[in-house]
């Protein structure tokens, strides 16, 4: 079963001979526009501009002593790099 997803009618969804099944646009997109949303995602990574403070897992941000002060009901989250790759961090879930 699938999730459901909601896709913009400049979008269709198509199994590509070459490059396989994937999300193709029918017109010109302007940059910055939704073109698909998925209500409960199966995977879920952060974008280029949060890689440092977003922990890779689970989506958890860093915070630092300061606002743990103003977030008492959650304990700070300390982010470390993947030891692999060293492009991404994790929480301590991980
Ligand atoms: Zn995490």
């Amino acid at each position: 079963m699938s999730p459901p997803v909601d896709l913009s009618p400049s979008a269709y969804l198509e199994d590509h001979p070459s490059v396989g099944r994937g999300v193709f646009a029918s017109t010109i997109i302007p940059a910055g526009t939704e073109i698909l949303s998925v209500a409960d995602p199966l995977i879920c990574i952060p974008d280029e501009a949060h890689l440092d403070t977003c922990c890779h897992y689970c989506m958890a941000e860093a915070t630092d002593e300061a606002s743990y002060v103003n977030q008492a009901y959650r304990p700070p989250v300390k982010l470390s790099y993947c030891l692999g790759c060293r492009v991404v961090k994790y929480c301590s879930k991980y």
